[in-house]
């Protein structure tokens, strides 16, 4: 099929599913999507700069969020966190990892406070799922995040005009290691970076964003290290969502 009509048809899909209130949850099968623009929110999928990776870490803070910190740092690299109020931990009771990961200049970002899904709420319900969380980062950091990331990717049309409404843009994924489907299998979410990594020509092309969850210690303390060093040898370089996306960092927050 000529690439125009492959485009075409995946641009329609995409349309499709963004007006008809249809969770979007397999952005793998549409590769050559970067980014959209739906409902007053733009919606990220891949990152846009060549020879860019941007690990994503979801659910936390909790108990491995300090030890995955080291591991970043040992490493020299950046990472993004999309952070729960609410979920395994709560998030005053990690207030000095999430703080630690601010400042270690990791991308905070916010993934609601309590991992809901947003197209089940009513709108009053879906805005305190953001606000509350908005009002913590406030407290620990100083400032909230622009980033988030819908829990189970779920966007409707509602939910698109709140994040917009809300300066937020949705970042979803590229690549899932699926961590959350085999938590103790450490070469099953392995062998995803071998895969992106070990094919070189992907370093020419728009940089991946993968999804990891920092609540599963093998993900956190394992498969994150060995995955960073295989991408740094590699000639890849791990950032952030933002970085990989040319977003200067003054716009990953606001008051
Ligand atoms: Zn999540």
């Amino acid at each position: 099929m000529p690439s125009f009509f492959r485009l075409a048809t995946i641009a329609a899909l995409f349309t499709a599913a963004l007006v008809s209130a249809v969770p979007i949850n397999d952005p793998n099968s549409n590769p050559s999507v970067l980014q959209k623009r739906a409902g007053g929110a733009t919606v990220i999928y891949r990152c846009t700069i060549p020879g860019t990776i941007a690990i994503t870490f979801d659910d936390g803070p909790f108990l491995y969020t300090n030890g995955l910190l080291d591991i970043l740092k040992s490493r020299n690299v950046k990472a993004t966190f999309f952070f729960n109020g609410n979920n395994y931990g709560r998030i005053e009771d990690f207030a000095p990892s999430v703080k630690r990961a601010y400042q270690d200049g990791h991308q905070v970002a916010s993934h609601t406070w309590d991992h809901k899904d947003l197209t089940t709420l009513s709108p009053p319900e879906a805005l305190e799922e953001l606000t509350k969380l908005e009002d913590a980062f406030r407290k620990i950091i100083g400032v909230r995040p622009t980033y988030v990331r819908p829990p189970f990717a779920a966007l409707n049309q509602p939910v698109l005009d709140l994040l917009g409404q809300r300066n937020y843009t949705a970042v979803l994924w590229s690549q899932d290691t699926m961590d959350w489907a085999h938590p103790d299998d450490f070469s099953a979410s392995y062998k995803l970076y071998e895969q992106l990594f070990n094919n070189t020509e992907t370093l020419g092309q728009p940089g991946h964003i993968v999804l990891q969850h920092e609540v599963n210690q093998v993900t956190a303390l394992q498969v994150a290290p060995m995955a960073i060093d295989l991408a740094l040898v590699k000639g890849y370089k791990v950032v952030t969502v933002g970085e990989c996306l040319g977003d200067p960092k003054s716009n990953w927050y606001i008051n």
